[in-house]
């Protein structure tokens, strides 16, 4: 097998319609995996899984809200069956974000955030182990945040759900070595997505994220999924248990 292939391999990508899971699921493909993905919005979701078609992807993908308990067990249900019971990797994508001073969230907004952002990948952590297991080669990879490394005014739950995915990924690195599974997390700064385009179009906004940002902007989706890829990979085969920014230096800049 190539060292910098993923061919044979298959993979579970959340959240993979838009933004940095859909140049996660196109990267994984590309790169010779079977990839299944899913989203809330069935209509977005058909259009991808055509256009993947159209692009020669093996992609497959069902609806599903990854907040759900229900939903994750029928998304494991199905991605069980369509693998035969094993799975190389699984990419924990899926987050969301209120952003507001601690002193003004309400308890629904909390819950709604840990759910999203740890519960649901923790969730999905303990149903896709035993396909990990049983794939003899695993890999599990975070996508996290800057935000759970330093202060970014993004707000504090978001920042603590990351900080949590952060040890996590210690955590199952050194629990799950034994299963040959290795575990790694993704931190981003500011990637032009659905999720922050609102907030990059706020010109003094955009400017004050560039001002810190040694490289003097912000990062594409395909500046992620680059380095998710990598971590799956042969090639990446001694790499567990770490936490990498992709951030354009943000996070080593503290004099701009
Ligand atoms: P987007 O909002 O652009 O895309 C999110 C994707 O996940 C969509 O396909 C969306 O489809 C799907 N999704 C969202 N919520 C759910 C859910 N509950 N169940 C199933 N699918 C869901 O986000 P990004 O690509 O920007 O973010 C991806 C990850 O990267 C998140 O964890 C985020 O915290 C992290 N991140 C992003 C940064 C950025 O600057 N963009 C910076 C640092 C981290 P649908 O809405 O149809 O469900």
């Amino acid at each position: 097998k190539s060292r910098w292939s993923l061919a044979g391999m298959t993979a579970l990508v959340t959240g993979g319609t838009r933004g940095i899971g859909r140049a996660v699921v196109e990267e994984l493909a590309e790169l010779g995996a079977a990839v299944y993905t899913c989203s809330r919005n069935e209509e977005e979701l058909k259009q991808r899984l055509e256009e993947w078609k159209v692009r020669g992807f093996d992609v497959g993908g069902c609806v599903c809200d990854a907040s759900s308990v229900a939903h994750r067990e029928e998304l494991f249900r199905r991605v069980s069956s369509c693998f035969g019971g094993k799975l190389n990797i699984l990419i924990n994508n899926v987050g969301t974000n209120i952003r507001k001073g601690t002193a003004e969230y309400t308890a629904e907004e909390y819950s709604k955030i840990m759910t999203t952002n740890l519960e649901s990948s923790y969730h999905a952590c303990q149903l896709a182990y035993p396909l990990l297991k049983a794939s003899g080669s695993g890999s599990l990879v975070f996508i996290s945040s800057v935000a759970g490394l330093v202060h970014v005014g993004s707000g504090s739950i978001y920042g603590a759900s990351k900080g949590a995915i952060n040890q996590l990924t210690k955590n199952l690195a050194c629990e799950w070595a034994k299963d040959n599974i290795r575990t790694n997390c993704v931190a981003p700064w500011y990637i032009r997505t659905s999720l922050v385009e609102h907030l990059l179009e706020n010109k003094t906004f955009l400017d004050h994220v560039v001002s810190r940002t040694p490289l003097r902007r912000p990062g594409e989706s395909e500046e992620v999924s680059s380095l998710v890829a990598y971590l799956c990979m042969p090639a990446a085969s001694y790499i567990t248990g770490q936490i990498i920014s992709v951030d354009g230096g943000f996070t080593v800049n503290s004099f701009d």
